[in-house]
């Protein structure tokens, strides 16, 4: 006899305009008590919307639009930066706050964060979720003073579609939470344009209104066969599944990696600058590479060097914004080893570059999609990752540094 798998139990907690949250929570520019509230730009009309208070949305604001536009829409607004670091705080916190009521707990972006509760019905003396996620929401907002609206049922795409029902913009009713009970995922879902599918983006939904597929329930009138004919094999079973929510992704806790390093001792001691800083970018790129393989991005970096008569000295820099980039990576290594040379200048032994303070690359391409500011751009981050792709394909030494100079 084989027991049966349990119900899966997924929740999203998603956080209600987050960064206009934020800015209103730590107050720059009055953003405390601004009604209508854009986060992103500056009050000249320079720059992106990131975020807008739901009051500016209807107006028309949207994110990704530029912020003089949004101010022609919504002249009355407050416009505020983005305050990067207390919005990367306020994750984390709601995370650990998230992680005390189930292990299983994966930061998709800065704002939404999923939880697997399968199984976790003992521990909860047979709770219904719905009642969980508001205790849940109610200890986020307790603890960290931002708001989440909390969707839920057993696969992530039913509880991303149901958070989208829990905001309170769109169902003031819902106390900021929309649970859809196991079996009932296909009425659920037929409540949806296949616009608001995520996967089904413009182009595709092009595609499928030319063969007159706009609601989920158009969709859901053809058989597998049929919709693999008009779109193709993969498409066509992807769609067929996707609209009755099935989805088999599983919610996956990432491992917090406290460091990643790379040091390198010399058959020959270095005493040459030249010498070291060759081997120091050397370093500096190697571990770069491993930070993104692994998808982190590091705010820390810290060179170590360990002299001819084996004293060991180290400086680190700790940088306003995690990067993930050999320029910006290089380019502060190199600055330290000088620091540390010009200390004291005797042989090394040992060289080695160690990146902390780790964040989820994620989050940081979130923060700064729409701005170029900060250390690194999105230029920087851009090449680094095509440099990656083209090194995976024909080898680490197809793309070496040219000159050192070339980097800086
Ligand atoms: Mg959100």
């Amino acid at each position: 006899m084989t027991t049966p798998e349990p119900t899966p139990r997924i929740l999203l907690a998603d956080a209600d305009a987050f960064y206009a949250q934020v800015a209103r929570l730590i107050d720059p520019a009055g953003a405390g008590r601004a009604e209508l509230l854009l986060v992103g730009g500056s009050a000249s009309g320079r720059g992106v919307v990131t975020s807008a208070s739901y009051a500016a949305r209807k107006f028309g604001v949207r994110s990704g639009m530029p912020t003089a536009t949004a101010l022609r829409l919504c002249p009355d607004a407050t416009v505020v930066g983005v305050p990067r670091r207390a919005c990367s705080d306020r994750s984390k916190a709601i995370v650990r706050v998230l992680e005390n009521f189930t292990p299983v707990v994966e930061p998709a972006s800065i704002d939404e964060m999923y939880l697997d509760m399968t199984g976790t019905e003992g521990l909860y003396g047979g709770e219904a979720l719905d009642a969980t996620a508001s205790r849940i929401r109610r200890a986020v907002l307790d603890e960290t003073e931002i708001a989440v609206s909390i969707g839920g049922g057993t696969t992530r795409l039913v509880a991303k579609l149901a958070a989208k029902r829990a905001k309170p913009h769109r169902a003031p009713e819902a106390g900021g939470v929309f649970i859809v009970p196991p079996g009932e995922e296909g009425a659920f879902l037929e409540t949806f344009q296949l616009a608001e599918i995520p996967g089904i983006g413009p182009r595709f939904q092009e595609r499928l209104a030319a063969l007159g597929l706009v609601s989920v329930t158009d969709a859901l009138q053809h058989e597998t066969r049929t919709l693999q004919q008009w779109l193709g094999e993969r498409t066509g079973s992807w769609l067929y599944r996707r609209i009755r929510g099935v989805d088999s992704t599983p919610v996956e806790q990432r491992e917090r990696a406290k460091s990643l390093s790379r040091d390198e001792t010399f058959a020959v001691d270095l005493d040459e600058d030249r010498d070291l800083v060759r081997e120091l970018l050397r370093l500096a790129d190697r571990a770069s590479g491993d930070l993104r393989r692994h998808r982190w991005a590091a705010r820390t970096i810290t060179v170590k060097i360990r002299d001819r008569d084996f004293k060991t000295r180290q400086k680190s820099l700790t940088l306003d914004e995690p990067v993930i980039s050999d320029r910006v990576i290089a380019s502060v290594s190199r600055a330290l080893l000088e620091q540390l040379r010009a200390k004291r200048r005797v042989p090394a032994r040992l060289l080695g570059v160690s990146l902390s303070n780790l964040t989820p690359q994620e989050e940081v391409d979130q923060l700064s999609l729409f701005e170029e500011e900060g250390p690194e751009t999105g230029r920087d981050r851009a090449l680094a990752r095509a440099i990656d792709r083209v090194r995976e394909k024909y080898g680490r030494s197809s793309l070496g540094r040219g000159s050192e100079q070339d980097w800086f």
